[in-house]
């Protein structure tokens, strides 16, 4: 968020959306939660000051799912839940050290799974919270997806069939300890202070969502900033930041089919391309899901609604524009609806998203789509090709291609009809197919054969 003018962005989206004097109404009885931070104006303490067992949760030996949702978390209760999640679901649930930070602390992340279907046939979806560690609620988002999915994994285990679930709650943990044991004046940025840069304390570090290497630095006014002393500094050089290298890599591996940067509090969902003077792919399928997704939130915040945006303000150099145009991932950023409230209203604003997230996470699965397994013909192991699909049209030199991890292949379309394929990858004969696309879970075959 941006501060002066979140204000006039809060003000435009509250007189865009508010045509009628009620919230927006699903289902029955809501209640609206006002959005007042926890901490009021105070903006020098350190936030573990109101969290008064911080230290008693910390030691705590005994562990139960319902941890999970007993509190906010800095960098060290996220480490310490995420590694008991991992020992309680040995079967479902790994831990994993994405990457270590500018000051040497590990950026965790969890693999959720189900043991049964095809594993080198399953898509990757990603669920991400703290670019900036200020916003405690984008780290809830991730940890009610991971709650639910356990909690209720007899529901959830048709899905981890056939998608591999990645979550990072806290992607900035130096911003996370700052924020939390120094002062809430800090943690947006990640802490780092380069020698030839000046930075105090409230604006300490790198703008990690202005810092992925996607139109970097653009020259549109206001989107990120060369100021170290800025909350929005881009930093020296694109992808300069480890946490940023760290996010890059797990994409570079993963190939997200889709993915949630969680952010707060603007109550939106943006869609990529969110920089300004990108044009989007033709037809537009990620506009038209995030349209369709947003319409699912209930909103326990008065006069405000939920709505799909391509931004709220200008940007540059964020993660979504750049998972778009490198890997296709449906790539949104989630603006939630409130501010860092009192914890004991978590539970309800988290509610409100739950059919977003699982429809993301359903549409993935049965969605239409152009899904493809690329293979040699002779090793039978998998070939990273090229996909060129005729019907649609791209504007910002995107290159399709099947994930060399498994020869997976993955674009979801709006319409239910026939595409031209070319498959190609140097050194092997093209080939030309027509593909129906269809609802289809399984991917279907395509051998290459080797130039002679
Ligand atoms: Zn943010």
């Amino acid at each position: 968020m941006r501060f002066a003018k979140l204000f006039i962005v809060v003000f435009y989206l509250y007189s865009i959306s508010c045509n009628s004097n009620s919230i927006k109404t699903r289902g029955s009885n809501i209640t609206p939660i006002p959005n007042l931070p926890l901490y009021g104006s105070d903006t020098s303490s350190p936030f573990v000051k109101y969290v008064p067992d911080y230290n008693k949760k910390l030691q705590k030996k005994i562990f139960k799912l319902d941890d999970l949702i007993s509190g906010y978390k800095d960098d060290k209760l996220n480490q310490k839940y995420l590694r008991a999640v991992a020992r309680m679901y040995p079967k479902v649930v790994r831990y994993y050290h994405i990457g270590r930070t500018r000051n040497d602390r590990p950026i965790p992340a969890l693999r959720i799974t189900a043991p049964t279907g095809k594993m080198d046939e399953k898509v990757s979806i990603l669920f991400d919270g703290a670019h900036h560690a200020n916003e405690l609620l984008s780290t809830e988002h991730c940890y009610d997806i991971l709650y639910n999915l356990l909690s209720d994994y007899e529901k959830y285990r048709k899905y981890l069939r056939y998608v591999v679930i990645w979550i990072v709650p806290i992607v900035n943990p130096d911003g996370s300890n700052s924020f939390w044991h120094k002062s809430i004046g800090t943690g947006r940025k990640n802490g780092y202070t380069n020698s030839s840069v000046q930075n105090n304390i409230y604006y300490d570090g790198v703008d990690l969502n202005r810092n992925y290497p996607f139109r970097w630095n653009s020259g549109i006014p206001k989107a990120s900033s060369a100021d170290a002393n800025s909350a929005y500094f881009r930093g020296l050089q694109p992808s300069s930041e480890p946490e940023t290298k760290a996010m890059m890599k797990l994409a570079k591996i993963e190939r997200f089919v889709a993915s949630v940067s969680f952010h707060q509090y603007a109550s939106c969902i943006l869609y990529p391309y969110t920089i300004p003077d990108t044009k989007n792919p033709e037809p537009d399928y990620a506009k038209d899901l995030a349209i369709r997704l947003a319409n699912l939130v209930t909103v326990y915040r008065e006069n405000k609604k939920f709505i799909a945006l391509k931004n709220i303000y200008a940007v540059d150099g964020v993660d979504q524009d750049y998972f778009y145009n490198k890997y296709g991932t449906l790539a949104y950023i989630i603006e939630s609806t409130h501010h860092n409230v009192d914890y004991r209203y978590t539970r309800t604003i988290l509610s409100g998203f739950k059919p977003l997230w699982e429809r993301l996470i359903r549409e993935s699965i049965i969605g239409k789509k152009i899904f493809l397994k690329i293979m040699d013909v002779n090793t039978k192991k998998a070939v990273s090709a090229r996909v060129k699909i005729d019907e649609i049209q791209f504007f910002e030199k995107e290159k399709p291609r099947s994930n060399p991890k498994n020869g997976l292949f993955y674009w979801l379309v709006k319409e239910r009809k026939e595409y031209h394929l070319k498959i190609s990858k140097k050194g092997y004969y093209a080939r030309y197919i027509l593909y129906k696309a269809l609802t289809s879970r399984e991917p279907q075959v395509i051998y290459l054969n080797l130039k002679k």
